[in-house]
């Protein structure tokens, strides 16, 4: 149903009943029916003005998203500083830890990717070419990048298909998303609904790294890196 409201445990990415695979997209991606059909014809759109659209990533659930946390906190994985520079995790504290992952990745539980109305957007013909991997960078996105007429598409147009760019300028906590969709109906209902306290229950049942630290700051985290996404309508810019 379109305006369903998700259980707990969808909105949080502990199960998966809201999301579906699609036969024409490999089975992996995973998205709301409603979500599916407005990409589609997007993708549909953006190829009649010879430009091509594929998902880097769609649904991802909490377990998923508290490995990447985990590996980024403990220096298994890289982190950065919001322009993309390589930051030294074993030279920061856990406070700072906690701001560069959230910078680039979401806390467990309220990360957009588990609401199957969000997904990472990229056009895929210069990667299968050159067989080179996307990287989701910045650069890839802006003039001269593969992804740069994809770009400059979706800020025209992905409005039409019910689609927003909730990371469409760095704000002081996520850094610019170029990349990153939101199916905007779907969406918002989500965002409400994400509160506080449900986010406080379930970090303080899960194996995060850095707990203690996240659940003493959880109020301001929200703040910065939650609930200050871009509305609906800010495209952000191209450059
Ligand atoms: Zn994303």
């Amino acid at each position: 149903m379109l305006n369903a409201v998700l259980s707990v445990a969808e909105l949080t990415g502990q199960q998966a009943t809201h999301v579906s695979s699609h036969p024409q997209f490999a089975p992996a991606l995973r998205l709301r029916a409603p979500v599916w059909s407005a990409f589609i014809a997007m993708q549909t759109a953006a190829r009649a003005d010879a430009v091509e659209l594929a998902l880097a990533s769609a649904f991802r659930d909490f377990d998923r998203q508290l490995a990447i946390w985990n590996r980024k906190y403990y220096g298994h994985a890289p982190l950065y500083d919001e322009h993309g520079q390589l930051l030294l995790t074993e030279q920061l504290s856990s406070a700072e830890r906690v701001a560069a992952i959230m910078t680039w990745s979401a806390l467990p539980g309220a990360s957009r990717h588990h609401w199957g109305t969000d997904c990472d957007v990229y056009d895929p013909r210069w990667f299968s070419k050159h067989q080179q991997p996307l990287q989701l960078v910045a650069a890839e996105y802006q003039s001269g990048g593969p992804c740069y007429d994809a770009a400059l598409w979706l800020q025209q147009h992905a409005g039409d298909f019910g689609f927003h760019f909730p990371y469409a300028h760095y704000q002081g906590g996520v850094a610019a998303e170029p990349w990153h969709l939101s199916f905007t109906k779907l969406a918002e209902p989500c965002a409400a609904q994400l509160t506080t306290e449900l986010l406080e229950q379930l970090i303080t049942a899960s194996e995060l790294a850095a707990k203690d630290y996240v659940l003493a700051q959880l109020t301001e985290l929200k703040q910065r890196y939650i609930d200050s996404a871009c509305a609906p309508g800010d495209a952000g810019e191209v450059v």
